[in-house]
């Protein structure tokens, strides 16, 4: 798609900083690095997010993420790691192709984002959580 920076990157046709490339993914170096070895898997064909693209794309993605986290860890001295994806805009996606962030971590340096809530899950919220989602 020539509207997708990520599928203009695959096909050579923007510039990117490719660290991998097999025939289902690739990994390259996010262009606005919130760490230093931040990188993302992106898919080989494009999917707008990572719930379009086929299991077994997702499942190899996600095991290249796991490499590419360990390689972080070793060669850049790496003390935590973040995987993840975001999904739909309220997520934070801002580009329309599948993609997992490998972002390394490292003592000492904050984070531009957090878990943290006051508010204790409600029991009578996860009864009904559970009935939805559980399976
Ligand atoms: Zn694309």
């Amino acid at each position: 798609m020539d509207d997708c920076v990520f599928c203009r990157i695959i096909e050579g046709k923007a510039e990117g900083t490719i660290l991998y490339r097999d025939e289902k993914c690739l990994v390259i170096l996010d262009k606005f690095p919130i760490s230093k070895g931040h990188m993302l898997v992106i898919s080989r064909e494009h999917y707008n997010d990572i719930l379009s693209a086929p299991d077994d794309i997702v499942a190899h993605m996600f095991l290249k993420a796991k490499e590419f986290a360990t390689a972080a860890e070793e060669k850049l001295n790496a003390n935590g790691i973040n995987i993840g994806a975001n999904i739909g805009a309220p997520a934070g996606q801002i580009i329309w192709h599948a993609h997992i962030h490998v972002i390394p971590r490292y003592k000492g340096e904050s984070r531009d984002f957090n878990f943290k809530t006051k508010n204790a899950l409600d029991a009578k919220e996860a009864e009904g959580l559970k009935r939805l989602l559980g399976r």
